[in-house]
């Protein structure tokens, strides 16, 4: 190509190999025009309920700036080894291919307003469910360590304890309080 006058070589060009004008119109001709992307063929079947959304075939991607606080891992994986990754309300444990798996929850929130600190006795060990319905305070610890069920107002259980882990119980007064 180079003696076709194709290509500018390398030594000529600082070290990188360059097409010739002759060169680019070479490698446009054998390119040829560009074929559309194929349409992808969707079928879309008249949903039955009106209400239906359609979504998206094909979601685009948007970039978003966020913060977020850098929460200690090893916090978190000492309260749920000390729990063997077992719910301290309902004792379930979620045997998973990849291990066991449980959340840490918070007691007294992180951040804003709440400042919660990230340390073990501000942590308990959930399953999923009971970290939510802790989070939205459709759950509540008293003193005790009674968990009362905050729409009947009836206990459900006792939180679990184990060696090495304890609740400080002012973190529990702040969630009661936050939730009424
Ligand atoms: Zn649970």
């Amino acid at each position: 190509m180079e003696r076709e006058g194709l290509l500018v070589p390398a030594r000529e060009s600082r070290g990188i190999w360059t097409l010739t004008e002759t060169g680019s119109d070479e490698y446009r001709r054998h390119q040829g025009p560009i074929a559309p992307p194929p349409q992808p063929t969707v079928t879309r079947e008249r949903s039955i309920d009106p209400l239906q959304p359609d979504g998206n075939q094909s979601p685009t991607r948007v970039e978003v700036t966020t913060q977020r606080i850098v929460r200690s891992t090893a916090v978190a994986e000492y309260v749920k080894r000390i729990h063997d990754n077992t719910c301290q309300i309902c004792g379930t444990r979620l045997s998973t291919p990849t291990g066991a798996y449980a959340e840490a929850a918070h007691i007294q929130p992180l951040g804003r307003p709440h400042e919660g600190p990230d340390v073990p006795s501000n942590v308990l060990c959930l399953c999923p469910n009971h970290h939510v319905l802790f989070d939205l305070g459709m759950l509540h610890i008293t003193n005790d360590l009674v968990v009362i069920d905050q729409h009947s107002g009836t206990p459900i259980g006792r939180l679990a304890e184990r060696p090495g882990h304890q609740v400080e119980r002012r973190y529990l007064e702040y969630h009661r309080a936050q939730h009424g």
